[in-house]
This record gives C-alpha cells, sequence and structure tokens, in this order.
C-alpha cells in the first residue's frame, strides 16, 4: 500500500524501510522529525515547512521558463512574483524571499496589509504587483513604495481606480508607479475557481473600458507608466486548453493596445492558477499537463502572435501561488482513539443456552479459514439480519443482539484479513460496513479548510508501518464537535490504515501538500488555532528543527475574541474565592490549575 505517493508526491517524499522519508539529502523520516519535536513537550498537530521544498518548485518554474525562452529564441524576460494571499505566514515568506533572491523572484499584494508587508519584506529592486480593488489610500500607498524605490506596477480593476491615479499623480509631486490593466477575458478557466475569469468575472475592464482607459492616459500624460496588462483565469487550473485561449486572447489584445499608442506596454501578466496534483488515486488525477508543457505553450504562443502582429515580444510575467507553497508543508496529526475496539472478543457474554442463530455465528467465527471465508461471511450477514429482526420481534434480548454485533465484527475482520491478497470487489464493499473511526488530534476547519468548504481532497497516509498491509477502512474524525469534521471512508477513493493499541503505540497520519491556502483560510471553529509549526532544514549530514512555534494558549486565542483577559481571570477567581465546597488549601490549588490550562494550547493531549 503506497497512498498514491507516485502521484501526488513529485518525489518529494517516498517510502523506505517501513517509513515516509523526505526525498533530500540525508533522507530523514517524517516520525522521526516529528518524534523529536514532540520530546521537546509539544503535542497535538505540528505543521513541518520544507524551505528545500521552496526551493525546488522556485527552481522548475524559473528552469523551465529559461528553457523555453532558449527554445524558441524568445526575446522578452520572464518574471514571477509570488501572491502572498496563498501564505502570508513569516515562516514561509521570509524563506521564500530569501531563495528567490538570486532570481528577483518579486511579490503580489491584494490588500493594504500585504501590499505592507510585501514593502517591508520584498528584495530590493524585485518587482511587486498590486491586484485587487483600491481605494484611495491603497493607490497612495502604492506612490509610496514607488518614492520608496520599489519596482510596483499597481494593476487597475476597474476605471475608478484610474481616476483615483490621476488624481493622486497630480497630487504628489512626484513619480507614479507602473500602471497594469487586468484584461476582462471572453474565455474562462474550468472548474471551481472559473469565476476569477471569464465576461462575467468578478474582475477586469471590457474592451469598450480598455479603448477609454488609453485615452485617459493620453489626456493625463500617463501613457508612459502603462506598462502591463494582465488576467488571471482562475486557481488550479487543470487543463492547458482554456489558458490557451485565454494567450490568444491577452496577446492579441497586448498588440492592439500597442498599436493604439501604449508605447510603453512592454509586459503581459498571466497570474496564478498553474495546478497541483492532489490526488492519491489513478482514477482521480486532474492536472493534464506539465510545467514544461506550460512554460512551452506561453511562449511559443506569445512569440507567435507578437511576430504576425509584428510587435515586440512582451516580458513575461506569472504569478504562481499554489504551485510554489503547496508542497512546502506537511500536517502530522496524531490518533488519539479508535471507535471499533469495544467489539473485541472479551466483549462477548455468551449464555449456557444461546438462541440457535447466536451459536451458529460463534461456530462460524470459530472455524473460518481462508477457503471459506466469504462463503461464511456471507452467511454470518444473513444470520444477523435475521437476528436483528428477531430483537425487534421481541424473541431474543439486548445481551444476545450484542453478541450478534460483535460475532459478526469479529467475522468480518477475520475475513477481510483472510482475504485481504484478493482484489475482490466485495471486500471492497464489506469495508464500508465495518469502517474504523479513527479521531485525530486536529481540526479540520482549522487545518484543511478546502476540504470542508469545497471538497478538496488532500493526500493522507500514516508515517510508519509502511511494510504492513493496512487492513481497517478508515474514516477520520477530527475532535471538533461538528459532524462536518470528518473525512469519512469513501468507496471510490478507499483509505485503509492499520490497526493499533493508541495505549501503547503512537500513530501519525500525514496530510500532504497543506502549504497552499489552507493556513491562512483556517477557521477557529470551536477556538481550535494554528497547529504548532517548525522548519526543517536538512543537509547530507542530518537535519535542524528551527522556529518551532508552538499554538497559540488559550488565553492568547480568548484574547483575539476581543476579551479583557483580566476580567476574565478575576471572574474565575472571584468564583472559586466564593465556592463553598472546597478548604482555602483546594482552592489555592485548583487557581494554579486553571492558570496552567490557560497559559496551555487547546488541543488534546496523548496519552503517550
Ligand atoms: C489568487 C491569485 C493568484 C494565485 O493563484 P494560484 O492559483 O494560487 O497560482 C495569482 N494572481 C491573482 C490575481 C490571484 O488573485
Amino acid at each position: 500500500m503506497d497512498y498514491g505517493i507516485d502521484i501526488w508526491a513529485n518525489n518529494n517524499f517516498y517510502i523506505d524501510n517501513k517509513k515516509v522519508k523526505v526525498n533530500h539529502k540525508s533522507s530523514p523520516s517524517l516520525v522521526k522529525i516529528t518524534k523529536e519535536i514532540r520530546q521537546r513537550g509539544i503535542r497535538g498537530p505540528i505543521l513541518l515547512r520544507f524551505p528545500h521544498l521552496i526551493e525546488k518548485q522556485i527552481n522548475l518554474i524559473y528552469e523551465n521558463f529559461k528553457n523555453a525562452k532558449d527554445e524558441f529564441g524568445y526575446r522578452g524576460s520572464f518574471n514571477a512574483v509570488y501572491p502572498l494571499k496563498v501564505n502570508q505566514y513569516p515562516n514561509f515568506v521570509k524563506n521564500l524571499v530569501c531563495i528567490g533572491e538570486k532570481y528577483n523572484y518579486g511579490l503580489e499584494a491584494g490588500s493594504k496589509a500585504e501590499l505592507l508587508l510585501a514593502m517591508a519584506y520584498s528584495n530590493e529592486h524585485s518587482p511587486i504587483t498590486v491586484n485587487g480593488f483600491k481605494d484611495k489610500e491603497m493607490i497612495s500607498l502604492g506612490f509610496i513604495a514607488k518614492e520608496m524605490g520599489h519596482n510596483i506596477t499597481l494593476t487597475i480593476e476597474g476605471l475608478n481606480e484610474l481616476e483615483n491615479i490621476i488624481k493622486i499623480s497630480k497630487e504628489r509631486f512626484s513619480c507614479t508607479p507602473n500602471i497594469g490593466l487586468r484584461i476582462r477575458l471572453h474565455s474562462s478557466g474550468i472548474g471551481i475557481w472559473a469565476k476569477s475569469g471569464g465576461i462575467n468575472s468578478k474582475f477586469g475592464l471590457t474592451s469598450t473600458e480598455l479603448i477609454e482607459a488609453i485615452e485617459k492616459f493620453k489626456e493625463s500624460n500617463l501613457i508612459e507608466n502603462f506598462k502591463m496588462i494582465h488576467f488571471h483565469i482562475g486557481s488550479q487550473i487543470s487543463e492547458i486548453g482554456p489558458l490557451k485561449k485565454a494567450l490568444r486572447e491577452a496577446g492579441n489584445i497586448y498588440a492592439q493596445l500597442k498599436k493604439m499608442g501604449a508605447a510603453a506596454l512592454d509586459s503581459i501578466n498571466l497570474g496564478g492558477g498553474l495546478a497541483v496534483e492532489y490526488s492519491q488515486y489513478k482514477d482521480e488525477i486532474k492536472r493534464n499537463y506539465t510545467l514544461r508543457e506550460y512554460a512551452n505553450d506561453v511562449v511559443y504562443l506569445l512569440k507567435d502572435i507578437s511576430t504576425a502582429k509584428k510587435v515586440k515580444e512582451p516580458n513575461i510575467y506569472i504569478e504562481s501561488g499554489r504551485y510554489i507553497a503547496a508542497s512546502h508543508a506537511v500536517l502530522i496529526a496524531p490518533v488519539l482513539e479508535l471507535f471499533s475496539q469495544e467489539y473485541t472478543e472479551e466483549k462477548l457474554k455468551l449464555k449456557d443456552n444461546n438462541p440457535p442463530l447466536v451459536q451458529e455465528l460463534y461456530e462460524l467465527y470459530d472455524t473460518i479459514n481462508s477457503a471459506y471465508a466469504q462463503e461464511y461471511l456471507h452467511d454470518s450477514i444473513d444470520h444477523m439480519n435475521s437476528l436483528l429482526t428477531l430483537f425487534d420481534l421481541g424473541y431474543i434480548d439486548l445481551i444476545d443482539r450484542s453478541n450478534t454485533e460483535v460475532l459478526v465484527n469479529l467475522i468480518i475482520k477475520k475475513a477481510i484479513a483472510l482475504l485481504k491478497d484478493r482484489d475482490s470487489k466485495e471486500l471492497l464493499q464489506i469495508q464500508d460496513m465495518i469502517q474504523e473511526r479513527y479521531l485525530i488530534n486536529f481540526s479540520i476547519f482549522q487545518s484543511l479548510p478546502d476540504f470542508w468548504g469545497i471538497a478538496q481532497n488532500f493526500p493522507v497516509m500514516p508515517l510508519d508501518r509502511l511494510d504492513e498491509k493496512p487492513t481497517r477502512s478508515a474514516s477520520i474524525w477530527d475532535i471538533t464537535c461538528d459532524s462536518d469534521g470528518e473525512i469519512s471512508y469513501n468507496r471510490e477513493q478507499p483509505l485503509f490504515l492499520h490497526e493499533l493499541d493508541v495505549t501503547k503505540e503512537d500513530y501519525f497520519l500525514g496530510f500532504f501538500l497543506v502549504g497552499a491556502y489552507q493556513e491562512v483560510l483556517g477557521m477557529k471553529h470551536n477556538l481550535f488555532t494554528h497547529p504548532s509549526e517548525a522548519t526543517i532544514t536538512i543537509d547530507e549530514s542530518g537535519y535542524k528543527i528551527e522556529n518551532i512555534l508552538e499554538s497559540q494558549s488559550i488565553l492568547d486565542i480568548i484574547e483575539d475574541l476581543d476579551y479583557d483577559i483580566k476580567e476574565l481571570k478575576e471572574k474565575l477567581d472571584k468564583k472559586i474565592k466564593k465556592s463553598k465546597n472546597i478548604d482555602e488549601e483546594t482552592k489555592k490549588h485548583i487557581s494554579k490549575e486553571i492558570y496552567l490550562f490557560l497559559n496551555d494550547n487547546g488541543y488534546l493531549k496523548t496519552i503517550n
């Protein structure tokens, strides 16, 4: 059982000696890293960041575009900016900026907060692009960035933003930032995010508005600042077709605008959208292109249009986020409990005189073997149905019914173990009946919000015991009190995990490709917050665990909701003082206990 690691892991992780290992230099196993962090007293879910995986993605993008440019003799430059909205966490962004320095890799901002982050952390002279809706203040902030020496482009989403730029350029006696126009394409992406492109999209200027914008640029002497056109047809573009269509459309708009007098216009920004393969199952593979194909198509098409229209080949900008960030983070969460352990042999309460069908069930259980496993299984399910009917009619009692449940469950488990090397459809169906519920110490709302919101699947697998065939069909429960906090067992995409005794052993699940969007979209449902995190750097001789940040304390979480912490503590203290059931000594003691709880994080503690 390899959990589809060849499909989604991109050679970043591999299985060796029963364990998932990081495929880099000294190749440590994830379980070793996890245990070492836990030895430092950290419990609950842990997010591991791997900077070498950020570097790998950045290198891949530049390499592939360089190759494409060389192959087609493309004369425009290639530039990339990272859209901050995908992950703004400092231990990601700072690594990214540092790694990107040699490429002059830039940042994209979509809000005032992100723009200020970009102004503070971007590498000197690297490009900053600004998208999204902007008020006068945000546009002024763009001017300030330019005055500070940043290479900044404000992309206009509507004509009113242009009016504001014109106004501000007259008010401020200094240089004006580069201006970009977001174009509204009639072609759009596909999939859940397609709304970002297309004629009904929330963003961009129509052809009529583009013509108007060019006139306004000329009137206000800003035509020299108009440098870029931009489009973004949506995230996670699974097929290359729509992108090619959008490129042809954008390429022709570029050529037209240049002919209409946009002399300084020299760049096309393709936005993001490069897809990540999240599937663990061959039948569910979504992405139908490689990065090489993407780069070749972009460069070839833009070259082709420029040649045909006799305009200078545009500089290419891309704003890929998901592709850069997704793989760098792995969420590791411990299993807390299994929810069908009551079905062990010790739970049987057989009587001296059992109803005949119960007795027969017991004999099936006792004598089942691989030759007859399937047949016995069918018989036992038949018997169970008859016995349940007998219970409804009042012929057998609760103890008989419990014995039935336990026996059938035990028979199914035995049968699965006996049949596990045969790939029968029926076996899969039987698995449905005896799903094991694995309670995992994490919150789906906090750590996999896209699973909750848009049914995005993330690859999941145990970190250890990968030499043993997992026999339990698993559904995953998180620790929130919400029935949506569940990844249920799905016959089409079955997840199997190992049998285990949580009182005796640790068992960790890894959720992969969680580095894009999940962290900042995460919700504090039930007041579970961002998991503890650590950055892992690996070299030839070993690895280093750095920047360990423990999950927020309960006190901080409550303070974030704008409770007055002093008041909260006073209220608790008062209640302790007033309580009549306990003596002074106990009062002091529980005060201390509460203090410890408030300063600890809210995730559960495993026994081990
Ligand atoms: C969200 C966004 C991106 C990033 O998209 P990915 O699919 O994550 O690469 C890029 N540009 C703009 C304008 C965006 O809104």
